[in-house]
C-alpha cells in the first residue's frame, strides 16, 4: 500500500500521464502566442488551439467555434450567466436556478441581486437532490431570460434531469445554461440531446490540468448572444480578452480524446468500485445513511452519513492526523466546503438532511487510477475508524440502550 490514497476526485483529479505528454511539447517548444499573426510560432500555437476546440466542440455535439477558453467553470458559470443576464436586460431579468448547485453559480446568481441586476428564484431539490422539469416550468415569468441547472452535483453526485428541462426551455424560449463540470467526460453529454444553450466545464476535473476550462455557447437555434465580463485584446471573438493558456488548452483536449475512447468502459469500472465501497462498509456497521440518488448519481461518487460520529473527528483518522503511521486516505467532509465555520453542507441542508447528521457525512470521489486494493484498504479504515468513534460517543451509547433520537435523523435515507 503507497503511503497516500486518493479518493477526492470530486475536488479535483490527478493529471492523467497521457495528458502530459501531450502538453509538454506546448511547454517546451511550440512556445507561440495563439494570437501572434506574423510567424510559425505563432500558426503553430493557434492551431492546436482550433484542433482542441474541434475535439471538444464534437465531442460536446457541437461545432468548435462554439467553445471560448477560459481558466476554469468558475469564470465559465460566471460569464454565461453574467454575459446573458447584461446581454438581454431589455428582454427581461429573472433567472431560475437551484439551491444545491456550485458556489460558483450560487455566488454569481447573488452578485447580480447585489447589484438589482436580476431576479433569482433558487428552486428546492428533493430528498435525493433533483429538481423536476415541472418545478422549471412553474416558476417561469415572462421576465426569465436564463435557466441554470447543473449537470451533476459536486457534493452528492445526483444527476439532474437536464433533457427535460431543456425541453421546457425550449417550447418557452429561454436559455438554458448546464454547468456540467463533474458530470462532463463522465457521463454522455450531447448538448442537443440535453437541450442546453450554454455549457460549462473545466480541465481539472476530467483528469487534464488546472487553470482551463471553457463555455460552450450555441451559434444557432437560438443564436447565444453574450457580454464580455473581459476587457482587452479581443480574443475569443471578443467573449474572453487574454493571452490563452496553450498547453492547458492542448491538455484539456487531450483528457477529451482520452474520454471519447474510454468513458463508457470508466463509468462501469467506477461505480463497480464505488459499490464495492459501499457494500463493504455496510455489511460491517449500522446507522450509515446514503446522501443523494441512489441510481441518478455519478459513478464515482459515494456521500455516506455515519450516525453518532463527526465528520472531522472521522477525517482526522483517515487523513493522517490521527494516525501519522498509517497510509493517509483523502476523502471529504460534508461540512469542508466552508469548514472556515464548520457549517454543515448546504447541499445535505437543501436536501432536508438535518445539522447533526449532516455533520457525520463523507464525501468518497473514486476516479481512474483507484484500485480495488484501495477500496478494500479504505473500506477496512473506515468501519476500524467508526466503529472506534462510536465506542467514544455518549449519543451512540443512548441509541443502543434505546433513548429515542428521532429529530436527529431527520431527512435520513438508506
Ligand atoms: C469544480 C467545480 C466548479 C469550479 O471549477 P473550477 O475549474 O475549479 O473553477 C464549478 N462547478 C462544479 C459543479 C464543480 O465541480
Amino acid at each position: 500500500m503507497q503511503s497516500r490514497i486518493y479518493m477526492d476526485n470530486h475536488a479535483t483529479t490527478p493529471l492523467d500521464p497521457r495528458v502530459l505528454e501531450a502538453m509538454l511539447p506546448y511547454l517546451r517548444d511550440h512556445l507561440g502566442n495563439a494570437a501572434s499573426r506574423n510567424h510559425s510560432f505563432g500558426w503553430e500555437a493557434e492551431e492546436a488551439v482550433d484542433r482542441a476546440r474541434e475535439t471538444v466542440g464534437s465531442f460536446l455535439g457541437g461545432k468548435g467555434k462554439e467553445i471560448i477558453w477560459l481558466s476554469g467553470a468558475t469564470e465559465s458559470d460566471n460569464l454565461a450567466i453574467k454575459g446573458v443576464v447584461e446581454f438581454y436586460k431589455d428582454k427581461g431579468n429573472h433567472v431560475i436556478t437551484t439551491a444545491t448547485e456550485h458556489k460558483a453559480v450560487l455566488d454569481t446568481c447573488k452578485a447580480l441581486e447585489r447589484k438589482k441586476l436580476a431576479r433569482v428564484t433558487y428552486l428546492p431539490v428533493d430528498q435525493q437532490g433533483r429538481v423536476s422539469a415541472e418545478q422549471v416550468r412553474e416558476a417561469i415569468t415572462d421576465e426569465t431570460i436564463l435557466i441554470s441547472v447543473m449537470l451533476a452535483n459536486n457534493e452528492i453526485g445526483t444527476i439532474q434531469p437536464i433533457a427535460e428541462i431543456g425541453r421546457v426551455a425550449k417550447e418557452k424560449g429561454i436559455f438554458f445554461h448546464c454547468d456540467a463540470t463533474q458530470g462532463f467526460a463522465k457521463i454522455s453529454v450531447h448538448v442537443d440531446e440535453l437541450g442546453v444553450d450554454l455549457l460549462s466545464a473545466s480541465g481539472h476535473k476530467i483528469y487534464g490540468p488546472k487553470g482551463v476550462g471553457f463555455l460552450w455557447v450555441r451559434s444557432r437555434g437560438p443564436r447565444v448572444r453574450l457580454t464580455a465580463q473581459m476587457d482587452g485584446g479581443g480574443h475569443e471573438r471578443g467573449m474572453r480578452s487574454g493571452t490563452l493558456n496553450v498547453p492547458g488548452i492542448v491538455g484539456l483536449a487531450a483528457a477529451v480524446e482520452i474520454a471519447r475512447g474510454e468513458m463508457a468502459e470508466e463509468a462501469v469500472r467506477t461505480r463497480g468500485l464505488r459499490d464495492r465501497l459501499h457494500e463493504k462498509i455496510v455489511a460491517e456497521l449500522d446507522d450509515v445513511y446514503l446522501n443523494g440518488h441512489p441510481t441518478e448519481r455519478l459513478p464515482g461518487n459515494l456521500n455516506l452519513s455515519f450516525a453518532y460520529i463527526e465528520g472531522e473527528s472521522m477525517l482526522m483518522g483517515l487523513n493522517g492526523s490521527a494516525h501519522p503511521n498509517l497510509p493517509a486516505i483523502a476523502v471529504s467532509s460534508g461540512s469542508a466546503c466552508t469548514s472556515a465555520t464548520l457549517e454543515p453542507s448546504y447541499v445535505l441542508k437543501a436536501l432536508g438532511v438535518g445539522d447533526e447528521l449532516a455533520h457525520t457525512s463523507i464525501r468518497f470521489g473514486l476516479g481512474r487510477f483507484n484500485t480495488e486494493e484501495e477500496v478494500d484498504y479504505v473500506a477496512g479504515r473506515v468501519i476500524d475508524e467508526v466503529k472506534r468513534l462510536r465506542d467514544l460517543s455518549p449519543l451512540y451509547e443512548m441509541a443502543k440502550e434505546g433513548i429515542d433520537l428521532k429529530n436527529y435523523f431527520a431527512g435520513a435515507q438508506h
